[in-house]
């Protein structure tokens, strides 16, 4: 997709710290992270928001979690503890429309979230 940053980074065009792709998602580091962990596990397909979502997506998103939760082991944090968390819209502080889903460790989080 023309003029996403996402789309940029998986296809090379832009520069990202990536720690991890397969053929459905690229992960990456985000560059301005909320925790020492923080990376963006993006899956390769464009799609703007949670709500674009069907019913053939299904295998996409169980991929992006299992990828997630891959990394969250080889960052050293699955056993301290973890947050994944997905934005949807303005309201909710999307600021890039093509979905990602934030790892975040490497530190305590509050609930209920801000
Ligand atoms: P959102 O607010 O949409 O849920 O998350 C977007 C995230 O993308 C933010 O945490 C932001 O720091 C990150 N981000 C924005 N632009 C770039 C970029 O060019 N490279 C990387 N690695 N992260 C980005
Ligand atoms: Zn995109």
């Amino acid at each position: 997709m023309a003029d996403c940053i996402f789309c940029s980074i998986i296809s090379g065009d832009m520069k990202g710290d990536i720690v991890f792709e397969n053929d459905t998602v690229v992960a990456f580091r985000d560059i301005n992270p909320q925790a020492p962990v923080h990376i963006l596990v993006v899956p390769r397909k464009h799609i703007a928001t949670l709500n674009d979502l069907t019913p053939e997506d299904a295998s996409i998103i169980s991929e992006t979690v299992l990828a997630a939760k891959k990394l969250a082991a080889d960052e050293g944090v699955a056993e301290d503890g973890y947050r994944l968390v997905w934005n949807c819209n303005r309201g909710a502080g999307q600021t890039v429309f093509h979905i990602h889903l934030h790892l975040l460790g490497g530190r305590t989080f509050g609930w209920p979230p801000g």
